[in-house]
């Protein structure tokens, strides 16, 4: 395999196709082969997995992902690649490239078709302008998931760690580690990338857990319930759920229910722990919400 991680040899297929980079893609195809081991290590892929690329690009990660999987699947919206990729992986009999916004591809079914609904392994060098509908999509729409071995955003890969208490905290925080364990593998420079992109990159793994870490009654609600308390982060959680358009509580129920909590009123949604999130929702889902 001649690697296209190598700079000279991914200059040698965009010329030879005269392929033009769509910023509108978020297009910046990976040049580094040390990053590449490092995310096809971090996915600790074998040839049991079944494995689903996101946006392939020119095939760059996808060629390692074929070495090691048993089967790889790899989505990609520019049809501009298609015939690049039919190329770059030709010499392969287990991928299979569709041309879609994989945002509408039925990623449940191809865990079917594919891997008998067993847990899946999602690789991927992230288009960064849709990084968090993409994760939780993936996460929401309860896909067999494995784990999801992502680049994204220096910055992005940090929100999905922290915890209460720092000013990345948020909804992404609360969603990534209700689902999973993040782990930071790498931070990737804008010199790995063709062309440089503008910030920093990481390497993230998300593992699946078995079992969630919290016990919630009405998951829809807590996710309600959180993207309320941060849409309005120097509000009072108070305020942040009344003034919410997605939830109906009266004051005096919201009032009711943090003080049930063991809070104070005048908390911020920001201070609180999934835990605490996840208690909040059990009390609030006894209760009714009003019409009004
Ligand atoms: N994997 C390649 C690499 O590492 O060199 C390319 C990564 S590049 C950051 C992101 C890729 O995702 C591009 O090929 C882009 O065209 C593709 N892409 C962007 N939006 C997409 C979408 N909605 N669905 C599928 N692919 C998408």
């Amino acid at each position: 395999m001649a690697t296209l991680g190598i700079p000279q040899n991914t200059i040698a297929v965009l010329q030879k196709y005269n392929f033009n980079f769509q910023k509108k893609f978020g297009q910046n195809f990976l040049i580094d082969t040390h990053v590449l081991d490092k995310i096809i290590n971090a996915a600790e892929i074998t040839k049991e997995d079944f494995v689903l690329e996101i946006g392939p690009g020119i095939g760059t990660m996808t060629q390692y992902l074929c070495e090691n999987a048993r089967e790889v699947v790899a989505v990609e919206i520019d049809k501009n690649l298609i015939p690049i990729l039919e190329d770059t992986l030709k010499e392969y009999d287990n991928v299979t490239v569709i041309n879609e916004d994989v945002l509408k591809v039925d990623i449940n079914k191809l865990a079917e078709e594919k891997n008998n609904k067993k847990p899946i392994k999602v690789v991927a060098n992230l288009p960064y302008y849709i990084t968090t509908p993409i994760i939780m999509g993936l996460f929401e729409s309860h896909v067999p998931i494995d784990s999801i071995t992502i680049m994204v955003q220096k910055e992005v890969a940090e929100r999905m760690q922290v915890g209460p208490g720092t000013k990345e905290y948020g909804a992404l925080s609360l969603a990534v580690q209700y689902y999973a364990k993040p782990e930071i593998i790498a931070n990737v420079p804008p010199n790995c990338f063709m062309p440089r992109p503008k910030v920093g990159s990481a390497v993230i793994r998300l593992t699946r857990h078995k079992e969630t870490p919290v016990q919630v009654e009405d998951e829809k609600l807590m996710f309600r319930i959180i993207r309320a308390s941060f849409n309005q982060r120097r509000k009072t959680l108070v305020n942040g759920l009344k003034n919410s358009g997605e939830l109906s509580f009266s004051k005096e129920i919201i009032e009711e229910s943090i003080e049930e909590l063991g809070v104070p009123l005048t908390i911020r949604g920001e201070a609180l722990s999934l835990e605490q999130f996840a208690m909040l929702s059990n009390i609030l889902s006894k209760k009714t919400e009003s019409k009004s």
